[in-house]
């Protein structure tokens, strides 16, 4: 074994919501019986401050080794200096693969640590596996997710993968498990990060969630203005239902990106989805496979939003809305 590194799979502890978040458990579940093709060691990478709990539970849940950098520096999640720490390690220890769950985080983090290594990434992985070359094999959807891709990194590595929430289901705790835990001191020649996080505070979710939601009513471009897109939220409330958007309404600020449906957003499967002013890129509509009726409100008749309705009707998206607002209301009343 003199001089020969030991082969690893990595996965990202992301422990932010971790009772709500499980995907980092998910993974090193996954990484297990990847693990056993390749004959690896399954370790977690954890970075923050006071993360003892977190490196026990990974232990617990499958990881036979938790590199750590703890530092009260590393308090909150930053995307630079936590991308710059994840190269360095990987540089020096080389793992044959590195998973990260498609959180918020994940989403942004892992791109940035491909680049910086040089290597490829397969976002929003529905399945891992290994073929019979040894490679994994990151399933992930395609084309509006009428196809699974089957990608393979042949050359680079680490190859790596973000792989959505509740994938793979976790192994249970075990208060037995064993892990070696490799504490690594915080490198002093880091740049100063662009980004201070001056104050921070939770996101209250109020009412359901959107990918709950059994009605949802989703904006697009086509609304105007971030007043008339505001009215969604009237009509929403009127039929129990949550607001959705498209990207261009995200970048507009016009809601936050907690609205986001789509490709980079989130899935949606509604009874009911209306969509006002949307012109059905692929990139939002892969996100609606799963809803069961949609009422299409646009100026323009042959917008692909408008094929795939179920119901689609030529009108100014802003002026329905308040139409459809009032009649709710008249109806309420009598
Ligand atoms: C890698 C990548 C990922 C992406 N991910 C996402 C994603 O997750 N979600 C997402 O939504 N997009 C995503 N996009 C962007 C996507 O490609 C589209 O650009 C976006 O969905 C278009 O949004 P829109 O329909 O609101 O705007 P537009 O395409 O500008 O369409 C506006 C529509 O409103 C109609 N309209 C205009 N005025 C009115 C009116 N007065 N009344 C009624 N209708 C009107 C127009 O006819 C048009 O159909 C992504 C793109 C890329 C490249």
């Amino acid at each position: 074994m003199a001089g020969k590194k030991e082969r690893s799979i990595w996965v990202f502890g992301d422990y932010r919501d971790y009772f709500e978040n499980r995907v980092t458990l998910q993974l090193l579940s996954r990484a297990n019986e990847l693990a056993g093709k390749i004959k690896a060691t399954v370790a977690a990478v954890v970075f923050g401050n006071n993360v003892d709990e977190w490196v026990g539970e990974y232990i617990a849940h499958g990881a036979r080794k938790v590199y750590v950098i703890e530092d009260p520096a590393l308090q909150d999640y930053s995307m630079e200096t936590y991308s710059i720490l994840m190269e360095r390690l990987a540089r020096k220890h080389e793992p044959e693969i590195i998973l990260v769950g498609a959180t918020t985080f994940g989403r942004e983090f892992a791109p940035k640590v491909a680049k910086k290594l040089g290597t490829g990434l397969t976002a929003d992985c529905v399945g891992l596996d290994i073929n019979k070359e040894g490679l994994l094999v990151q399933m992930a959807p395609s084309f509006g997710g009428n196809l699974l891709a089957e990608i393979v990194t042949p050359v680079h590595r680490p190859q790596m993968s973000t792989v959505r929430p509740g994938t793979f289901q976790e192994i249970p705790h075990d208060n037995q498990a064993a892990g070696d835990v490799i504490r690594v001191p915080l490198p002093r020649d880091l740049p100063k990060d662009r980004l201070r996080v001056i104050s921070a505070k939770r996101w209250e979710q109020t009412g359901q969630r959107l990918e709950d939601a059994k009605v949802v009513v989703c904006g697009g471009r086509g609304m105007g203005s971030r007043a008339k897109y505001k009215k969604l939220f009237e009509l929403a409330e009127l039929l129990g239902g949550e607001v959705g958007a498209t990207r261009p309404v995200v970048y507009s600020k016009w809601v936050d990106e907690e609205a986001l449906v789509g490709q980079a957003g989130k899935q949606v499967a509604p009874e009911v989805l209306f969509s006002f002013g949307v012109s059905g890129a692929i990139q939002h509509t892969a996100a609606l496979s799963e809803a069961d009726f949609i009422i299409a409100v646009n100026k323009n008749a042959n917008a692909a939003m408008m094929k795939m309705a179920d119901v689609a009707i030529v009108a100014d998206a802003g002026q329905l809305c308040t139409a459809l607002i009032r009649e709710l209301k008249d109806r309420i009343r009598h």
